[in-house]
């Protein structure tokens, strides 16, 4: 690659810096043969400004002027997700559950709600085994237009109220831009499902929403996809976003997709933001999620999302890979003997 090519020249701006010290500053750049783009995220702002093919490459240095409070040089790609951004993990934390910064979190519940008493079973389950946040498809993202879609509002108070009832977050998919006033009253952490993984006008939507958002990975993204996709939501104002890894199609038709377990480390490495991996609908087999479960734990994940279900064979969606309660509360045991071999502190999962 000649000098220059594919390369951004990023200057992170004090948030309080008025417009004419801006435009100091785009003169300063045009002066030099380059243009900023400002780039508004509101938690920062910052000038991102490509680089010439060929140009020499500038010293960073000369660029901390009035108004700059860093100035680097990066290859072209995330840029806030990137850990040339934050050195340090971000932390996400609903309801006093964190998520990221070394502690690992657990976050279990059925595949969709479907009444009461299967919640506040779920629930409990879930907060006797140090699980801080409660999952549950209100509005199901079903492959089939003729398979259960999702209980819909309805769902969303139950949910509530089973997580109320044991101090847990509520984690819930976006589905539908629509229904984000619906979910924002009642859920604490908005998923992003893996079929909307790169759904623009909603990720930029999530930007403005003011919620932690947990970005699945679609099935057929590559991680470089999956991180720009976290950057449509950081740059349009909203730093709390973590990026699940859920498996990606591959040619292997033994599971229901292929776990990427070195996505993890890539990531932990690439990005500062908090992975959660999710061995469930990686593997669609509940005999195969502890393995896939323990393995991403020891790869570094930050969280480990299950789904878990009081009676799984009766369970409305994906009943195949539901671990009954029981099977979760062992589970729950092998991650935090696991996280303690491993020197990892165990957030809740160890209280
Ligand atoms: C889910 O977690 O409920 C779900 C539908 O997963 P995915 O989007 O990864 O298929
Ligand atoms: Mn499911």
């Amino acid at each position: 690659m000649s000098p220059g090519a594919g390369r951004i020249l990023v200057l992170d701006l004090e948030t309080e810096l008025p417009a004419a010290g801006l435009e100091a500053l785009q003169q300063q750049l045009g002066a030099a043969g380059l243009a900023g783009r400002l780039v508004e995220a509101g938690w920062c702002r910052l000038l991102r400004v490509p680089l010439p093919a060929g140009s020499p490459e500038p010293a960073p240095s000369a660029w901390r002027l009035a108004g700059v409070r860093r100035a680097f040089v990066q290859e072209d790609g995330s840029l806030l997700a990137a850990r040339s951004w934050r050195e340090a993990d971000s932390v996400i934390a609903a309801r006093g559950h964190r998520l990221g910064g070394g502690a690992w979190q657990l976050i279990a519940g059925p595949c969709s709600v479907e009444d009461r008493v299967q919640m506040r079973e779920v629930a409990h389950a879930a907060a006797e085994a140090g699980a801080g946040w409660l999952r549950g498809g209100a509005f199901k993202p079903r492959s089939s237009p003729y398979h259960f879609q999702g209980l819909g509002a309805p769902a969303l108070e139950l949910l509530r109220e089973a997580a109320d009832e044991r101090g847990l977050a509520v984690i819930t998919e976006l589905l539908d831009l629509r229904d984000l006033p619906l979910l924002a009253a009642c859920s604490d952490v908005l998923q992003v499902g893996s079929r909307n993984s790169q759904n623009l006008p909603l990720l930029k939507e999530l930007g403005r929403c003011g919620r932690p958002v947990l970005l699945k990975r679609g099935f057929g993204c590559t991680l470089e996809e999956t991180v720009l996709a976290a950057e449509y939501v950081l740059c349009h104002g909203n730093p709390q976003v973590a990026i699940c890894e859920r498996g990606i199609r591959s040619f292997e038709p033994a599971m229901r997709f292929t776990f990427d377990l070195g996505a993890l480390p890539w990531l932990k490495q690439h990005v500062h933001l908090p992975v959660v991996a999710d061995p469930s609908h990686a593997t669609g087999d509940a005999r195969l999620v502890p393995a896939v479960a323990r393995g991403a734990l020891a790869a570094g994940a930050d969280g480990i999302m299950v789904e878990i279900h009081p009676r799984p064979d009766r369970s409305i969606s994906d009943p195949d890979q539901a671990l009954s309660l029981e099977a979760f509360g062992r589970l729950a045991a092998e991650l935090r003997a696991l996280a303690a071999a491993l020197g990892r502190s165990g957030g809740e999962g160890s209280a």
